[in-house]
């Protein structure tokens, strides 16, 4: 206990051992992941299970601290275990090198108390999150893109409580990732302790975590902004008539519901001057990647708190568009949510829109 002194000034004996006699399954040990294991480790949680099917690759050096130069090409949860261990060898470490699947998920996830999500790809996610319904097991999530995170917690134990399906459908495979348009370590580092933060507080019983709630920090500017996020109650998990009743890895495909939403980039350049273009990134991405001529910028965070900027548009087709696609995907739901009729998301964002004119050109 001598090592926990400074922590145990805070939370007591009492609350190290209900640390200590926790348990946490952690998906993924890239740039979130290892600052969640890391920091749960030194900490004392009892026992952590750490999950993923990759190896140590030069260019994750810069964000994932459990590795270093000597490590490229060995598998990442050897090297963590063993680091982890370094750290603090009074705790358990089970390792999986393998992928979450439909067949093992659902196994390993009733042997934890929480559940991280520190992947970096949307059918992992899904299926975590619906898991973790089924199992009802608090999932908490962590995403991070250029100078930005996201944190969210479902806690699935209550039917007034969201899950990750009813605020943002299921995507295609050409908007699966944000990684591809830039990561920063320190990002990671801070959603990462954000996390385990999360669940420390869970775990105690004290102070408020982010449910129903999605908190958003933004490194440029040192803000974090929270956004009170609504329930869908014909979410097709967690709604009122579910129609998922058993956990399924999701097709990289879109469902009905989505393709409505989405706008194909063929179609919006045949005829760009129909709509009113809205793009919800950041000045720096619209600087780095450019804009769509004649667009209407609003970005993210100020479109979930002032939809209303884009009433005067309303009797036009309003088109959104970010970087790939996923979040004015989001925009669109939650404007369709508002009251929009006429709202799209542009698939494949100024992404593809570049690739396109660059080869017409
Ligand atoms: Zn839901």
């Amino acid at each position: 206990m001598e090592r926990y002194k400074s922590q145990i000034a805070m939370i007591e004996i009492d609350g190290q051992k209900k640390i200590k006699n926790s348990s946490v399954l952690i998906v993924g040990l890239g740039g979130l992941g290892c600052p969640v294991a890391l920091q749960l480790a030194l900490a004392g949680i009892g026992t952590l299970g750490i999950m993923d099917d990759d190896v140590v690759n030069l260019t994750n050096l810069h964000r994932q601290i459990l590795y270093n130069e000597g490590d490229i090409s060995k598998n990442k949860v050897e090297i963590a275990t063993k680091n982890l261990t370094k750290f603090n060898s009074n705790i358990n470490i089970n390792s999986y090198y393998e992928r979450l699947n439909e067949k093992n998920c659902i196994h390993l996830i009733k042997k934890y108390d929480y559940i991280i999500d520190a992947s970096d790809n949307f059918q992992t996610k899904y299926l975590l999150n619906d898991a973790c319904f089924f199992e009802k097991k608090p999932l908490i999530s962590g995403s991070v893109f250029q100078f930005e995170g996201r944190l969210m917690t479902f806690m699935n134990n209550h039917k007034e409580n969201l899950c990750l399906r009813c605020i943002q459908p299921f995507v295609n495979t050409n908007t699966q990732s944000c990684s591809d348009g830039g990561i920063i370590g320190m990002v990671t580092g801070i959603i990462g302790s954000m996390q385990a933060m999360e669940i420390i507080k869970l775990i105690l019983e004290r102070g408020e975590n982010s449910i129903n709630t999605l908190t958003q920090f933004n490194a440029l500017n040192n803000t974090i902004k929270k956004f009170k996020l609504h329930k869908d109650e014909n979410c097709e998990l967690c709604g009122n008539n579910p129609t998922l009743k058993n956990v399924k890895m999701m097709n990289m495909n879109c469902t009905k519901n989505d393709i409505e939403l989405i706008l194909k980039m063929d179609d919006f350049l045949k005829n760009p001057y129909e709509y009113c273009v809205v793009d919800v990134r950041t000045k720096e991405e619209r600087i780095m990647d450019g804009i769509i001529d004649g667009d209407f910028w609003l970005q993210l965070d100020l479109l979930y708190q002032n939809p209303q900027e884009l009433e005067k548009f309303q009797d036009k087709n309003i088109v959104i568009y970010c970087h790939a696609g996923v979040r004015s995907l989001a925009a669109t739901q939650f404007l369709k949510e508002n009251g929009f009729k006429k709202v799209q998301s542009l698939d494949g964002g100024i992404k593809l829109y570049n690739s396109k004119k660059f080869t017409q050109n």
